[in-house]
């Protein structure tokens, strides 16, 4: 199976502070990565390098083979590789469905057809009943589903996901882990930033730990949830 993503020596510096040195990773198209660490470990400047928001100081981003570097993030979601915020920021006076077809957009000129994009998008999130609602009026859990719907609507090959999980209830969780699965097995590869390690073990296909932005761990939920280094790493030591 082809790489979706390669990533090579990947280094973010913010003055003085790396907060991502010589990072390799590579994500398999249709699987589900994860990524995690204790905080501050860099995992959301991860993200944002990958999707263009930063430019990397050291380091090469391959997605489907071809190299991103410097290009923003519109851009990169016109060629499928699509994210979502830790802080979830929807234009909280518009609707719901003003809200996805905004992502919609990027596909069409055609508001009828942007329409109909977001209309099935929110079906598919579970969301429908609540697409005449302002955005700001939703609880925390339809406000993360609202993120991924803004995304998917650009119809992306690589979704990025960042702890969408954070402040659901247990059973919120469970759907959400419900979501994100059907969503890769309707085609789409799932990059998550994930803290509750339930999820993380119900998820992923492969684990990636990093902590002050270098790798110390890789492999199955299993293996990496037994490795020592990085049992230390979550006990601070
Ligand atoms: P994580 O998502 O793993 O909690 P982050 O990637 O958000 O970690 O942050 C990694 C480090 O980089 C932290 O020390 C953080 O303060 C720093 N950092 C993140 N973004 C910026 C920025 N835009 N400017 C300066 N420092 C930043
Ligand atoms: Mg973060």
């Amino acid at each position: 199976m082809s790489n979706i993503l390669e990533v090579t020596n990947l280094t973010k510096h913010f003055g003085g502070l790396t907060a991502v040195s010589s990072l390799d990773l590579h994500i398999k198209t249709g699987e589900i990565l994860a990524l995690i660490g204790p905080n501050g470990a860099g995992k959301s400047t991860v993200f944002n390098l990958v999707a263009g928001v930063f430019a990397p100081s050291e380091g090469v981003i391959k997605f489907a083979g071809q190299t991103i570097h410097g290009q923003k993030p519109w851009d990169l979601a016109r060629l499928g590789l699509a994210r979502t915020f830790q802080i979830v920021k929807p234009f909280g006076s518009k609707t719901v469905l003003y809200n996805v077809m905004v992502g919609a957009f990027l596909r069409t000129n055609s508001t009828i057809k942007a329409r109909e994009i977001a209309e099935e998008v929110l079906v598919t999130l579970q969301l429908d009943h609540t697409k005449d609602m302002l955005a700001a009026n939703l609880t925390i859990a339809d406000r993360k589903r609202l993120e991924i719907a803004k995304a998917l609507a650009t119809d992306p090959k690589l979704l990025l996901l960042d702890e969408v999980m954070a402040g659901l209830r247990p059973t919120e969780v469970d759907d959400m882990i419900g979501i994100i699965r059907g969503l890769r097995d309707r085609g789409v590869t799932v990059f998550v930033i994930e803290h509750i390690m339930r999820a993380v073990m119900a998820l992923s296909d492969r684990v990636v730990v990093i902590q002050f932005g270098q790798k110390i761990a890789e492999g199955s939920p299993e293996a990496v949830t037994k490795d020592e280094n990085v049992i230390k790493a979550y006990l601070g030591g």
